[in-house]
């Protein structure tokens, strides 16, 4: 029996407002050999997000369970809730040579790196903070509380996103997208 190439796993970074979920629904869309990687979050669900096709949503006690059990490939917590990615799920699809695509945290991208030494790390840049924050009030998902919140951390995660060996300004999203793709193939 032949065995199959590991597939590949992506992990695809950006503050928050940065395009990651728009870029990576293209993606998954347009090459059927990408799976998008479904996390777990103790968020609430926003906008048209469905439980269990954008993020498992869970409370604090089931998150808590899956962590003591190991379940998390990596978790963090991010702008005050907590996000993390089934173990069992990425690494069954990684090992059936399946691609798979993480839109997670720099956090949640420098544990996979540690995990993973062939994982691919992307960075995805606005073309500017004030572009982010037009972005995000645009988005109309979020209170001005929470953009504030995002903005503040948006900048510091720029910053500490040391290790990506992708970064992708992403102005044009077409011209974006084609980066990412000529990244990804
Ligand atoms: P993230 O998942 O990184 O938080 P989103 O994909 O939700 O970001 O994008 C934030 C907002 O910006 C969305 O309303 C999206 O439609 C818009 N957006 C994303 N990329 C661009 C772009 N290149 N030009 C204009 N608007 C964009
Ligand atoms: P949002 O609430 O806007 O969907 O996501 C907030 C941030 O959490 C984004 O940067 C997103 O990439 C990140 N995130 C989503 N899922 C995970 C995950 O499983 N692990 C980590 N570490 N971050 C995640």
């Amino acid at each position: 029996m032949s065995k199959v190439a590991r597939g590949v796993p992506l992990v695809l970074s950006a503050p928050s407002g940065g395009g990651k979920t728009t870029l990576c629904h293209r993606l998954v869309d347009e090459l059927a050999s990408i799976e998008f990687s479904v996390s777990h979050t103790t968020r609430s669900p926003r906008g048209k997000e469905v439980n269990g096709v954008d993020y498992h949503f869970v409370d604090d006690s089931e998150f808590k369970s899956m962590i003591d059990a190991g379940k998390f490939l990596e978790w963090a917590e991010v702008h005050s809730k907590r996000y993390g990615t089934g173990l069992e799920q990425a690494e069954s699809r990684l090992s059936q040579g399946t691609d798979v695509l993480f839109d997670i945290d720099i956090q949640g991208g420098h544990q996979i790196a540690e995990r993973m030494d062939d994982a691919v790390l992307i960075f995805i840049l606005p073309p500017s903070m004030s572009v982010l924050e037009g972005r995000l009030k645009g988005r109309g998902t979020d209170s001005s509380e929470q953009i504030e919140k995002r903005m503040q951390a948006a900048a510091q995660e720029i910053k500490a996103a040391t290790g990506y060996t992708h970064w992708i300004v992403n102005d044009d999203l077409d011209a974006a997208y084609e980066e990412l793709k000529s990244v990804v193939v």
